[in-house]
């Protein structure tokens, strides 16, 4: 599809509009087969969904206290070799790290049994070493994609251009809801497909506490409102809690949905008295905030399912965890599918 523009001598250039894993893995492996890509972001940073929140507060006595918490994905594993090669990778390279946290007494079983890996030092960290060297528009949601009129695509944000200049292919790399947006002038039926996608939510607490840590890293609670209570300082790479101990709390996507339109602070109590549960004390809270993510999870894919969308015509792509089968291996084999469609030199 791109014979043309690779003929008159330039290379093409595409434009990825969200940068968390599968965008910048899409974008990645584009640059590679020759595209001049450029990634777009609405957030302050890459990463999307792998996430880190740096938060700082005062205690009653004056001392200032710095925590991060990775408040969006805890880890991801890998089932194909494709992926398992790419983690093997990143390990080498310094910005993954596997995981092994001791589970706390009555956590439900991890089925899968694969092995857990986690960014270092943050998160967003494998994304930031992928998109390394390829140009980045930040904090600019783009809300509208329009043809300019020679076969080319412009971005806008609120009006206003984004890039210097016209693309020849868009891809879009956000939750399904959110390129819906994006996608109805152009393709109706992918935006119907996406609007349908049931995505599952999460509320997120992240919160601190003096104390004694107990003799566990992680829990996977059976019932109640919490599906993982991880201990922060307790993983790969973080600082230490230097006397706190730092929770990141995942609601169950069921408790999620329920309190979906709640108020924070609402929230954010119930969650501090789930995890006061799951710890078997009351803490003494030192900071707390809450996260509400409208769209953590894709629904597992059943069977074959196109991993990627692409329109050659158009030369509009999607690419996506929704697409790709969930999660964040999902999000990684969807971008690199995407690359492989719009890019014959790339392979998936
Ligand atoms: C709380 C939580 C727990 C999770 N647990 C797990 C787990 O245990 N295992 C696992 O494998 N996965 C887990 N996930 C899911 C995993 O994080 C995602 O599947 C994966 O990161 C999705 O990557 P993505 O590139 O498809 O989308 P995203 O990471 O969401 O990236 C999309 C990007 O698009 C940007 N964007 C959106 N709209 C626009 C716009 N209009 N303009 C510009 N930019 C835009 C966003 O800012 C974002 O950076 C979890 C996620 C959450 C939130």
């Amino acid at each position: 599809m791109f014979s043309s523009i690779v003929l008159s001598g330039r290379p093409p250039r595409v434009a990825v509009v969200g940068a968390g894993l599968s965008g910048i893995a899409c974008a990645r492996r584009l640059s590679e087969a020759g595209c001049a890509v450029f990634l777009f972001d609405k957030a302050r940073g890459v990463g999307g969904r792998m996430a880190t929140r740096r938060a700082q507060w005062i205690d009653p006595d004056g001392a200032v206290h710095r925590a991060t918490f990775d408040h969006g994905t805890p880890a991801f594993s890998a089932r194909s070799a494709a992926f398992r090669a790419f983690i093997d990778e990143a390990v080498e390279d310094g910005v993954l790290a596997r995981w092994e946290p001791v589970m706390a007494p009555g956590s439900h079983q991890n089925l899968d049994g694969l092995a857990l890996w986690v960014s270092t030092p943050d998160m967003p960290a494998l994304c930031r070493r992928l998109a390394a060297g390829l140009p980045q528009t930040l904090s600019r949601p783009v809300d509208e994609i329009a043809r300019d009129g020679q076969g080319g695509w412009r971005l806008l944000a609120q009006g206003e251009l984004l890039g210097d200049g016209a693309f020849d292919a868009v891809v879009l790399a956000m939750p399904p809801a959110q390129a819906a947006a994006l996608l109805a002038p152009y393709r109706e039926d992918w935006a119907r497909q996406a609007r349908a996608v049931p995505m599952q939510p999460c509320w997120t607490l992240m919160a601190a506490e003096p104390g004694e840590p107990p003799p566990w890293d992680a829990a996977w609670p059976q019932r109640g409102p919490l599906a993982w209570v991880v201990r922060q300082d307790a993983r790969p790479g973080r600082p230490a809690g230097g006397g706190m101990n730092h929770w990141v709390a995942h609601a169950t996507a069921a408790w999620s949905a329920t309190f979906l339109e709640s108020a924070a602070d609402t929230v954010q109590a119930l969650l501090q008295d789930a995890l006061a549960e799951a710890l078997g004390r009351r803490p003494r809270w030192a900071h707390a905030a809450v996260h509400r993510w409208r769209y953590a999870l894709a629904p597992r894919s059943e069977g074959a399912r196109q991993p990627c969308w692409w329109d050659p015509a158009l030369s509009l792509g999607v690419c996506g965890d929704f697409l790709g089968g969930a999660g964040v291996e999902g999000a990684w084999l969807s971008g690199r599918a995407l690359a492989a469609a719009i890019a014959p030199g790339a392979t998936a």
